[in-house]
């Protein structure tokens, strides 16, 4: 390990010598390389593919970042039966040979962490400390799943007897092919970690990035397969959602799923969908509408600053974004303020600076939501309390850039405060107790994450008592993404959110991707 400072998600600067020299290093690297081609591979195998997903920059949308080669139907057909043919042998080899590759991709991971994180921000738009927090995350993540493997010895177990002559052994064994889809906003830790789960637990696995960030899955195979894994054990289509998503989701010889997106997807068209002729494994990671609650005892400078950064922290694009806030009429005029001086405070800025804090929203899609919310707001009145607007001179003219906006006294049922908006559109409503404030925060079909400020302790035991939300915070000033994510939820989770978090962290994770069987010899 280098002597450079750590960037994790709770870093609010990447301001170290060795980091920038990084950064200047791979820009210039990639720049050399924009508009590159990357060519699809089935199983090792060069594919013609079904056409091109030109990935574009939304900072500055003329520019193509990369030509990825799209995966077709027979693409999908042909990596699904090579990792079926794989899985004996993969599954086969000892769990130690497993946890080593893996172990191995996590350190390329690392070791590249310059190049991959210049390129997620060419091909989305987040800044440099969000970029290498991820990075990091990803080979901590890739690390943390093959420590699980080996802290559990291969999940073998001694059972108890029913009679002396009888021995019991339960083992975990894996399912078969594995698929993985992720979405945009997290491109390399929401497909690198599960895939690394699905792998180590001898999985073989056909995965598929969004097409919003295509090059990260070329990428992240290319390095898994560097490390050991063989081409046939995983093959990366990047593709569409109806070609590649639904292709993968009806295939009778995928064996189980991890999905991460939004409920509108993960619950309708994959989960309710999945199953077929039995019950099969579907981790679905899907969307949140996250309030903060704020109480009169509550220190409201840490308080806007946790919200700030929660909702405008890479412009609303994590499903752990703070959206609505529910702050004591004693103290919401106060809040409010501190929140509109926060937001209009924000100037966005070319993400691959140093400094930025927030570049482009992510995708045109973000862009066009964004000035469609903004318009609704306007129709309820005078809601629209900071930002609003889009930004399109100079610098922002070809880019997707955005004011952070604060929302406040729309109608409770409002579309805006119901909806998850995924763009930097935060609602404030007043109320006037903890009660209320819980009833509202939970008056939702999502359950991601959940904060209070409050500095009443038998506040703070009621919240985290009432609140239906997987990951929960009290206080924290560094925003709701707290890397302390829950992973026991086999059979649903935080409604419409599922399962937040076995896709990623969790004390159990690698078990989601196993079955179990009990072993009985008699002497
Ligand atoms: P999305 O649902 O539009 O797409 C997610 C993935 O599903 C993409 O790869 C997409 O191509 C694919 N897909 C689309 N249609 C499909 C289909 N019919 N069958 C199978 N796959 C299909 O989500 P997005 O816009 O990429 O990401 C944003 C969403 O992700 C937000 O709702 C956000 O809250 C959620 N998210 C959740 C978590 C979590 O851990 N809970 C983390 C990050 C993002």
């Amino acid at each position: 390990m280098s002597a450079e400072k750590k960037v994790t998600y709770v870093s609010l600067s990447a301001d170290d010598p060795a980091i920038d020299a990084g950064f200047t290093a791979a820009i210039a690297e990639a720049r050399a390389a924009l508009g590159a081609t990357a060519p699809l591979r089935v199983a090792g195998e060069t594919r013609t593919g079904a056409g091109t997903i030109e990935s574009r920059n939304p900072a500055d949308a003329r520019q193509v970042v990369a030509r990825v080669t799209a995966a077709g139907e027979a693409d999908l057909r042909d990596a699904v039966a090579a990792a079926r043919a794989a899985f004996p042998a993969w599954s086969g080899r000892p769990w130690q040979e497993r946890v080593a590759i893996i172990e191995r991709a996590a350190e390329m991971v690392r070791a590249r962490r310059y190049e991959l994180s210049v390129w997620m921000i060419l091909e989305m738009g987040k800044n440099r400390v969000e970029a290498l927090g991820e990075i990091e995350e990803t080979a901590d993540l890739l690390a943390y799943y093959a420590g699980q493997m080996r802290d559990n010895g291969g999940y073998v177990r001694e059972m108890g007897r029913l009679a002396p002559t009888d021995r019991n052994v339960s083992v975990l064994r894996p399912y078969g092919v594995w698929a993985v889809i992720a979405p945009w906003n997290f491109p390399y830790a929401l497909l690198g970690a599960p895939v690394a789960a699905a792998l180590v637990a001898g999985n073989t696995v056909v995965c598929k990035p969004s097409s919003e960030t295509p090059l990260s899955g070329v990428k992240l195979a290319e390095i898994f397969h560097a490390a050991g894994v063989p081409p046939e054990a995983l093959s990366c289509l990047p593709g569409s959602g109806r070609v590649v998503g639904d292709g993968l989701v009806e295939h009778p010889d995928v064996a189980g799923v991890t999905f991460t997106g939004s409920y509108d997807v993960g619950f309708k068209r994959l989960y309710q969908r999945f199953a077929g002729e039995f019950p099969k494994p579907a981790i679905v990671e899907m969307g949140g509408k996250n309030p903060a609650l704020v109480m009169p005892s509550a220190d409201l400078a840490q308080a806007v600053q946790g919200i700030y950064r929660s909702a405008f922290g890479m412009n609303g694009h994590k499903c752990s974004a703070c959206s609505r806030v529910y702050v004591h009429r004693a103290v919401a005029a106060e809040l409010l303020a501190g929140l509109v001086k926060a937001a209009d405070g924000v100037v966005p800025a070319d993400p691959l600076e140093k400094g930025t804090f927030v570049g482009p929203v992510a995708t045109k899609q973000s862009y066009e939501d964004y000035q469609r919310y903004v318009a609704v707001a306007r129709q309820a009145g005078e809601v629209v309390k900071a930002g609003g607007a889009v930004l399109t001179d100079g610098a922002y003219a070809h880019g997707y850039f955005v004011r952070p906006t604060v929302l406040a006294g729309l109608p409770r049922d409002h579309q805006l405060v119901r909806e998850e908006l995924f763009v930097p559109l935060v609602t404030v409503e007043t109320v006037d107790s903890l009660d209320e404030a819980l009833a509202r925060a939970n008056d939702t079909k999502f359950g991601l994450t959940a904060g209070l400020f409050s500095r009443e302790g038998k506040e703070i035991d009621a919240f985290f008592d009432r609140i239906e939300a997987g990951v929960t915070y009290v206080n924290r000033a560094a925003g709701a993404t707290t890397g302390a994510w829950p992973g026991v939820q086999p059979f649903g989770g935080w409604k419409g959110s599922g399962s937040t978090g076995k896709n990623i962290g969790g004390l159990y994770t690698v078990p989601c991707y196993l079955r179990e069987q009990s072993r009985t010899v008699c002497q």
